[in-house]
Protein backbone atom coordinates (compact mmCIF):
# COMPACT_ATOMS: atom_id res chain seq x y z
CA UNK A 1 0.00 0.00 0.00
CA UNK A 2 0.97 3.44 -0.88
CA UNK A 3 0.22 6.79 1.41
CA UNK A 4 1.24 10.01 1.80
CA UNK A 5 0.69 11.49 4.90
CA UNK A 6 2.66 14.55 4.60
CA UNK A 7 -0.09 16.88 3.59
CA UNK A 8 1.30 20.08 6.23
CA UNK A 9 4.81 19.55 3.92
CA UNK A 10 2.94 20.54 0.60
CA UNK A 11 0.53 18.54 -1.25
CA UNK A 12 -0.24 17.08 -4.64
CA UNK A 13 -2.17 19.80 -7.02
CA UNK A 14 -5.77 19.06 -7.02
CA UNK A 15 -6.79 17.60 -10.75
CA UNK A 16 -8.76 20.62 -11.29
CA UNK A 17 -5.64 22.94 -10.31
CA UNK A 18 -3.39 21.27 -12.68
CA UNK A 19 -6.28 21.74 -15.35
CA UNK A 20 -6.73 25.74 -14.34
CA UNK A 21 -2.54 25.96 -14.64
CA UNK A 22 -2.21 24.48 -18.28
CA UNK A 23 -5.20 25.95 -19.76
CA UNK A 24 -3.89 29.44 -18.85
CA UNK A 25 -0.27 29.06 -19.00
CA UNK A 26 -1.05 27.68 -23.04
CA UNK A 27 -3.78 30.11 -23.68
CA UNK A 28 -2.91 32.97 -22.08
CA UNK A 29 0.74 33.82 -21.93
CA UNK A 30 0.58 37.44 -22.32
CA UNK A 31 2.45 39.95 -19.44
CA UNK A 32 -0.09 41.49 -17.60
CA UNK A 33 1.55 44.47 -17.34
CA UNK A 34 1.59 44.74 -21.45
CA UNK A 35 -0.60 47.05 -22.86
CA UNK A 36 -1.93 44.38 -25.96
CA UNK A 37 -4.86 42.44 -25.70
CA UNK A 38 -2.79 38.92 -24.77
CA UNK A 39 -1.54 41.72 -21.79
CA UNK A 40 -5.13 42.72 -20.90
CA UNK A 41 -6.21 38.78 -20.84
CA UNK A 42 -3.83 38.16 -18.38
CA UNK A 43 -4.33 41.56 -16.29
CA UNK A 44 -8.28 40.43 -16.25
CA UNK A 45 -7.12 36.96 -14.78
CA UNK A 46 -5.15 38.01 -12.18
CA UNK A 47 -8.38 41.19 -11.77
CA UNK A 48 -10.96 37.72 -11.32
CA UNK A 49 -8.41 35.98 -9.19
CA UNK A 50 -7.83 38.90 -6.53
CA UNK A 51 -11.68 39.24 -6.43
CA UNK A 52 -12.53 35.28 -5.71
CA UNK A 53 -9.85 35.26 -2.59
CA UNK A 54 -10.89 38.35 -1.41
CA UNK A 55 -14.31 36.96 -1.30
CA UNK A 56 -13.24 33.90 0.64
CA UNK A 57 -10.97 35.84 2.98
CA UNK A 58 -13.60 38.66 3.50
CA UNK A 59 -11.95 41.52 2.79
CA UNK A 60 -10.88 44.21 -0.45
CA UNK A 61 -9.38 42.94 -3.49
CA UNK A 62 -7.21 45.68 -3.28
CA UNK A 63 -5.95 44.42 0.80
CA UNK A 64 -4.25 41.80 -1.57
CA UNK A 65 -0.87 40.98 -2.97
CA UNK A 66 0.15 37.91 -4.86
CA UNK A 67 3.62 36.72 -3.60
CA UNK A 68 6.37 33.05 -4.08
CA UNK A 69 4.19 32.05 -1.18
CA UNK A 70 3.95 31.64 2.89
CA UNK A 71 8.01 32.60 3.66
CA UNK A 72 7.88 35.83 0.90
CA UNK A 73 4.19 36.87 3.02
CA UNK A 74 5.61 36.15 6.24
CA UNK A 75 8.73 38.36 5.73
CA UNK A 76 7.19 41.11 3.61
CA UNK A 77 4.39 41.69 6.82
CA UNK A 78 6.71 41.21 9.76
CA UNK A 79 9.42 43.57 8.23
CA UNK A 80 7.13 46.14 6.74
CA UNK A 81 5.77 46.56 10.49
CA UNK A 82 8.44 46.39 12.15
CA UNK A 83 10.65 49.01 10.23
CA UNK A 84 7.34 51.06 10.28
CA UNK A 85 7.47 50.85 13.99
CA UNK A 86 10.93 51.54 14.41
CA UNK A 87 10.39 54.97 12.93
CA UNK A 88 8.25 56.10 15.13
CA UNK A 89 10.49 54.54 18.29
CA UNK A 90 8.52 51.30 18.82
CA UNK A 91 11.02 48.13 18.45
CA UNK A 92 9.17 45.53 20.04
CA UNK A 93 8.16 42.34 18.78
CA UNK A 94 5.74 39.80 20.17
CA UNK A 95 5.35 36.42 19.06
CA UNK A 96 5.64 32.62 20.25
CA UNK A 97 8.09 30.01 20.18
CA UNK A 98 6.34 28.05 18.20
CA UNK A 99 6.38 29.91 14.70
CA UNK A 100 7.76 28.52 11.19
CA UNK A 101 11.07 29.19 10.65
CA UNK A 102 9.63 31.72 8.18
CA UNK A 103 8.69 34.34 10.97
CA UNK A 104 11.16 33.41 13.45
CA UNK A 105 14.44 33.59 11.46
CA UNK A 106 12.62 36.89 10.25
CA UNK A 107 12.39 37.68 14.14
CA UNK A 108 15.71 36.84 14.68
CA UNK A 109 17.52 38.92 11.61
CA UNK A 110 14.87 41.83 13.40
CA UNK A 111 17.13 40.98 16.62
CA UNK A 112 20.22 41.46 15.38
CA UNK A 113 18.88 44.91 14.26
CA UNK A 114 18.62 46.18 17.83
CA UNK A 115 14.95 45.04 17.89
CA UNK A 116 13.51 42.85 21.00
CA UNK A 117 12.13 39.92 20.61
CA UNK A 118 9.54 38.37 22.61
CA UNK A 119 8.76 34.73 22.00
CA UNK A 120 5.92 33.90 24.69
CA UNK A 121 5.21 30.07 25.83
CA UNK A 122 2.85 27.75 24.60
CA UNK A 123 2.63 25.63 27.63
CA UNK A 124 2.08 21.65 27.30
CA UNK A 125 -0.96 22.12 24.86
CA UNK A 126 0.96 24.22 22.25
CA UNK A 127 -1.64 26.76 22.16
CA UNK A 128 -0.48 30.69 23.38
CA UNK A 129 -2.97 32.52 25.95
CA UNK A 130 -4.15 35.47 24.50
CA UNK A 131 -3.57 37.10 27.90
CA UNK A 132 -0.27 36.43 28.30
CA UNK A 133 0.06 38.44 24.50
CA UNK A 134 -1.77 41.28 26.07
CA UNK A 135 0.22 41.52 29.21
CA UNK A 136 3.71 41.45 27.02
CA UNK A 137 1.83 44.63 24.59
CA UNK A 138 3.74 47.85 25.99
CA UNK A 139 4.18 51.15 24.31
CA UNK A 140 6.82 50.26 23.10
CA UNK A 141 5.53 47.07 20.87
CA UNK A 142 5.17 47.48 17.08
CA UNK A 143 3.87 43.93 15.86
CA UNK A 144 2.40 41.15 17.06
CA UNK A 145 2.82 37.99 15.13
CA UNK A 146 0.90 34.50 16.50
CA UNK A 147 0.18 31.56 13.85
CA UNK A 148 -3.40 30.94 13.07
CA UNK A 149 -2.24 26.55 13.19
CA UNK A 150 0.86 25.29 13.72
CA UNK A 151 2.70 23.00 11.21
CA UNK A 152 3.85 20.46 13.11
CA UNK A 153 1.88 19.53 15.93
CA UNK A 154 -1.44 20.94 14.35
CA UNK A 155 -2.60 23.07 17.39
CA UNK A 156 -4.94 26.08 16.93
CA UNK A 157 -4.35 29.61 18.47
CA UNK A 158 -6.37 31.94 19.49
CA UNK A 159 -6.10 34.54 16.88
CA UNK A 160 -9.37 36.23 17.32
CA UNK A 161 -9.18 37.09 20.72
CA UNK A 162 -5.36 38.20 20.13
CA UNK A 163 -6.48 40.33 17.19
CA UNK A 164 -8.83 42.15 19.50
CA UNK A 165 -6.23 42.73 21.86
CA UNK A 166 -3.66 44.30 19.47
CA UNK A 167 -6.59 46.25 18.03
CA UNK A 168 -7.52 47.51 20.95
CA UNK A 169 -4.00 48.49 22.02
CA UNK A 170 -3.10 50.18 18.46
CA UNK A 171 -0.62 47.35 17.53
CA UNK A 172 -0.28 46.08 14.43
CA UNK A 173 -1.30 41.93 14.02
CA UNK A 174 0.05 39.61 12.19
CA UNK A 175 -0.85 35.54 11.42
CA UNK A 176 0.86 33.05 9.51
CA UNK A 177 -2.56 31.67 8.44
CA UNK A 178 -0.64 29.31 5.52
CA UNK A 179 -1.89 25.89 7.20
CA UNK A 180 -4.96 27.29 7.81
CA UNK A 181 -6.13 28.28 5.12
CA UNK A 182 -8.27 25.47 2.95
CA UNK A 183 -8.15 23.68 6.01
CA UNK A 184 -10.20 25.39 8.90
CA UNK A 185 -12.81 28.60 8.17
CA UNK A 186 -10.19 31.91 7.94
CA UNK A 187 -11.97 35.41 7.79
CA UNK A 188 -9.52 38.46 8.12
CA UNK A 189 -12.32 40.52 9.60
CA UNK A 190 -13.08 38.01 12.47
CA UNK A 191 -9.77 37.56 13.19
CA UNK A 192 -8.84 41.32 13.28
CA UNK A 193 -5.56 41.24 11.73
CA UNK A 194 -3.46 43.80 9.30
CA UNK A 195 -1.40 41.14 8.11
CA UNK A 196 -2.23 37.01 6.80
CA UNK A 197 -0.10 35.15 4.99
CA UNK A 198 -1.18 32.15 2.99
CA UNK A 199 0.76 29.52 0.75
CA UNK A 200 -1.16 27.51 -2.55
CA UNK A 201 0.75 24.84 -2.14
CA UNK A 202 -0.46 23.73 1.07
CA UNK A 203 -4.21 23.73 -0.40
CA UNK A 204 -3.60 21.73 -3.22
CA UNK A 205 -2.60 24.43 -5.34
CA UNK A 206 1.21 24.59 -6.95
CA UNK A 207 4.51 25.40 -5.13
CA UNK A 208 6.09 28.81 -5.02
CA UNK A 209 3.03 30.92 -5.69
CA UNK A 210 0.53 32.53 -1.92
CA UNK A 211 -0.68 35.98 -1.04
CA UNK A 212 -0.13 38.76 1.41
CA UNK A 213 -3.42 40.49 3.06
CA UNK A 214 -2.21 43.30 3.94
CA UNK A 215 -4.86 45.78 5.74
CA UNK A 216 -5.89 48.58 3.74
CA UNK A 217 -3.77 51.49 5.70
CA UNK A 218 -0.83 48.76 6.90
CA UNK A 219 1.89 49.55 6.80
CA UNK A 220 3.55 47.86 3.94
CA UNK A 221 7.45 48.12 2.48
CA UNK A 222 8.97 46.28 -0.80
CA UNK A 223 11.11 43.39 -0.27
CA UNK A 224 12.14 43.07 -3.83
CA UNK A 225 12.37 46.25 -6.22
CA UNK A 226 11.51 46.42 -9.85
CA UNK A 227 8.04 46.81 -11.83
CA UNK A 228 5.11 48.28 -10.75
CA UNK A 229 3.25 44.61 -10.47
CA UNK A 230 0.75 44.62 -7.54
CA UNK A 231 0.20 48.02 -6.41
CA UNK A 232 3.84 48.63 -6.78
CA UNK A 233 4.16 46.70 -3.95
CA UNK A 234 5.88 43.38 -5.11
CA UNK A 235 7.88 43.57 -8.44
CA UNK A 236 7.89 40.99 -10.75
CA UNK A 237 6.15 39.56 -13.83
CA UNK A 238 2.69 37.67 -12.00
CA UNK A 239 2.86 33.63 -12.47
CA UNK A 240 -0.76 33.70 -13.78
CA UNK A 241 -0.76 30.21 -14.38
CA UNK A 242 0.11 29.55 -11.09
CA UNK A 243 -2.27 32.35 -9.53
CA UNK A 244 -5.57 30.78 -11.26
CA UNK A 245 -4.55 27.33 -10.13
CA UNK A 246 -4.40 28.79 -6.72
CA UNK A 247 -7.44 30.22 -6.82
CA UNK A 248 -9.14 27.18 -8.39
CA UNK A 249 -7.43 24.91 -5.33
CA UNK A 250 -8.52 27.69 -3.12
CA UNK A 251 -12.31 27.46 -3.80
CA UNK A 252 -12.70 23.93 -3.78
CA UNK A 253 -11.02 23.43 -0.23
CA UNK A 254 -13.21 25.99 0.63
CA UNK A 255 -16.39 24.57 -0.66
CA UNK A 256 -15.10 20.87 0.19
CA UNK A 257 -14.10 22.11 3.68
CA UNK A 258 -16.67 20.58 6.13
CA UNK A 259 -17.11 17.18 4.12
CA UNK A 260 -13.20 17.33 4.28
CA UNK A 261 -12.45 18.22 7.55
CA UNK A 262 -15.32 15.15 8.74
CA UNK A 263 -13.64 12.70 7.18
CA UNK A 264 -10.26 13.76 8.40
CA UNK A 265 -11.49 13.81 12.15
CA UNK A 266 -12.71 10.26 11.81
CA UNK A 267 -9.16 9.17 10.43
CA UNK A 268 -7.38 11.39 12.95
CA UNK A 269 -9.27 9.92 15.63
CA UNK A 270 -8.44 6.28 14.49
CA UNK A 271 -4.88 7.52 14.66
CA UNK A 272 -4.83 8.46 17.88
CA UNK A 273 -6.80 5.75 18.95
CA UNK A 274 -4.52 3.38 17.47
CA UNK A 275 -1.37 4.75 17.96
CA UNK A 276 -2.37 5.40 21.83
CA UNK A 277 -1.99 1.37 22.09
CA UNK A 278 1.78 1.96 21.84
CA UNK A 279 3.62 2.08 24.96
CA UNK A 280 5.47 5.22 26.01
CA UNK A 281 4.14 6.95 23.85
CA UNK A 282 2.36 10.66 23.83
CA UNK A 283 0.24 13.25 21.59
CA UNK A 284 1.73 16.27 20.64
CA UNK A 285 -0.19 19.16 21.37
CA UNK A 286 -3.76 19.67 22.42
CA UNK A 287 -6.09 16.65 21.44
CA UNK A 288 -9.17 18.65 20.21
CA UNK A 289 -7.99 22.04 19.00
CA UNK A 290 -5.94 20.70 16.53
CA UNK A 291 -6.36 20.90 12.60
CA UNK A 292 -8.41 18.15 11.51
CA UNK A 293 -5.95 16.67 9.28
CA UNK A 294 -2.72 16.66 11.93
CA UNK A 295 -1.20 13.55 13.94
CA UNK A 296 1.80 14.13 15.60
CA UNK A 297 3.15 11.90 18.53
CA UNK A 298 6.73 10.90 20.83
CA UNK A 299 7.51 7.66 20.49
CA UNK A 300 10.08 6.80 23.94
CA UNK A 301 13.29 4.82 23.44
CA UNK A 302 13.32 5.22 19.35
CA UNK A 303 14.71 7.76 16.78
CA UNK A 304 12.44 9.61 14.28
CA UNK A 305 14.36 9.26 11.32
CA UNK A 306 15.02 5.29 11.43
CA UNK A 307 10.65 5.53 11.96
CA UNK A 308 10.81 7.46 9.39
CA UNK A 309 12.74 5.27 6.75
CA UNK A 310 11.40 1.76 8.06
CA UNK A 311 7.76 3.55 6.93
CA UNK A 312 8.52 4.66 3.71
CA UNK A 313 9.99 1.55 3.17
CA UNK A 314 6.33 0.43 3.93
CA UNK A 315 4.92 2.84 1.55
CA UNK A 316 4.35 5.53 4.53
CA UNK A 317 5.52 8.77 3.37
CA UNK A 318 5.57 10.72 6.86
CA UNK A 319 7.72 13.53 8.84
CA UNK A 320 9.39 13.86 11.92
CA UNK A 321 8.45 17.69 12.04
CA UNK A 322 8.25 20.28 9.77
CA UNK A 323 9.96 19.38 6.76
CA UNK A 324 12.55 22.26 7.09
CA UNK A 325 13.79 20.56 9.98
CA UNK A 326 13.90 17.19 8.56
CA UNK A 327 17.55 16.41 7.78
CA UNK A 328 19.17 18.36 10.86
CA UNK A 329 19.49 16.51 14.05
CA UNK A 330 18.78 19.16 16.41
CA UNK A 331 15.62 18.41 17.80
CA UNK A 332 12.29 20.75 16.55
CA UNK A 333 11.69 23.80 18.47
CA UNK A 334 8.38 23.13 18.66
CA UNK A 335 8.49 19.61 20.49
CA UNK A 336 11.23 21.53 23.02
CA UNK A 337 8.34 24.16 23.34
CA UNK A 338 5.68 21.79 24.69
CA UNK A 339 8.26 20.23 26.82
CA UNK A 340 9.10 17.64 25.37
CA UNK A 341 13.00 16.86 26.28
CA UNK A 342 15.56 15.92 23.58
CA UNK A 343 15.30 12.36 23.78
CA UNK A 344 11.86 12.35 23.51
CA UNK A 345 11.37 15.31 21.10
CA UNK A 346 13.68 13.33 18.44
CA UNK A 347 11.45 9.97 18.65
CA UNK A 348 8.57 12.20 16.90
CA UNK A 349 6.22 11.40 14.46
CA UNK A 350 3.60 13.35 12.26
CA UNK A 351 1.09 12.21 10.03
CA UNK A 352 -0.93 14.91 8.27
CA UNK A 353 -3.26 13.64 6.25
CA UNK A 354 -5.16 14.89 3.17
CA UNK A 355 -9.20 14.61 1.98
CA UNK A 356 -7.92 11.61 -0.14
CA UNK A 357 -6.49 9.48 2.37
CA UNK A 358 -8.92 6.29 2.91
CA UNK A 359 -10.09 4.52 6.60
CA UNK A 360 -7.69 1.55 4.85
CA UNK A 361 -5.12 3.57 4.95
CA UNK A 362 -5.40 5.08 8.17
CA UNK A 363 -5.59 1.55 9.51
CA UNK A 364 -2.30 0.68 7.24
CA UNK A 365 -0.51 3.16 9.31
CA UNK A 366 -1.34 2.37 12.54
CA UNK A 367 -0.76 -1.08 11.76
CA UNK A 368 2.83 -0.11 10.16
CA UNK A 369 3.76 2.27 13.11
CA UNK A 370 3.32 -0.36 15.53
CA UNK A 371 5.28 -2.87 13.66
CA UNK A 372 8.40 -0.66 13.03
CA UNK A 373 8.05 1.26 16.90
CA UNK A 374 8.68 -2.74 18.14
CA UNK A 375 11.03 -3.28 15.39
CA UNK A 376 13.40 -0.33 16.55
CA UNK A 377 12.81 -0.74 20.31
CA UNK A 378 14.16 -4.11 19.93
CA UNK A 379 17.29 -3.13 18.75
CA UNK A 380 17.70 0.29 21.17
CA UNK A 381 19.89 0.19 24.11
CA UNK A 382 18.49 3.05 25.19
CA UNK A 383 14.83 0.99 24.78
CA UNK A 384 16.93 -1.80 26.85
CA UNK A 385 18.07 0.96 29.86
CA UNK A 386 14.38 2.02 30.27
CA UNK A 387 13.26 -1.63 30.51
CA UNK A 388 15.95 -2.71 32.67
CA UNK A 389 15.23 -0.10 34.92
CA UNK A 390 18.71 1.74 34.45
CA UNK A 391 16.82 4.45 33.32
CA UNK A 392 13.39 6.48 34.02
CA UNK A 393 10.79 6.81 31.20
CA UNK A 394 9.68 10.41 30.60
CA UNK A 395 6.15 9.08 28.69
C1 LIG B 1 4.69 25.86 4.60
C2 LIG B 1 4.62 26.95 5.60
C3 LIG B 1 5.23 28.19 5.37
C4 LIG B 1 6.07 28.46 4.15
O1 LIG B 1 5.30 28.52 2.99
P1 LIG B 1 6.04 28.39 1.57
O2 LIG B 1 4.98 28.68 0.58
O3 LIG B 1 6.53 26.98 1.49
O4 LIG B 1 7.14 29.38 1.54
C5 LIG B 1 5.09 29.18 6.32
N1 LIG B 1 4.37 28.97 7.44
C6 LIG B 1 3.77 27.80 7.70
C7 LIG B 1 2.98 27.63 8.95
C8 LIG B 1 3.88 26.74 6.80
O5 LIG B 1 3.29 25.58 7.06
Amino acid sequence: MFVYADHAATTKMSDAALKAYTQTASAVYGNASSLHSAGQRAQEILTDCRERIARILDCDARELYFTSGGSESDNQAILSAAYAGAKKGKKKIVSTAIEHHAVLHTLKKLGREGFEIVLLPVGTEGIVKAEDVRAAIDDSTALVSVMLANNEIGTIQPVEEIGEICKEKGVLFHTDAVQAVGHIPVDVKKIHCDYLALSAHKFCGPKGVGVLYARRGAPLTNLIEGGAQERGKRAGTEDVPAIAAMTVALEASVADMGATSKVLKHLQDKLIAGLSEIEHCALNGDRTKRLPGNTSFCFEGIEGESLLLLLDEKGIEASSGSACTSGSLDPSHVLLAIGRVHDVAHGSLRLTLGGENTEAEADYIVKSVKEVVEYLRGMSPVWRDLQEGRRQYIL
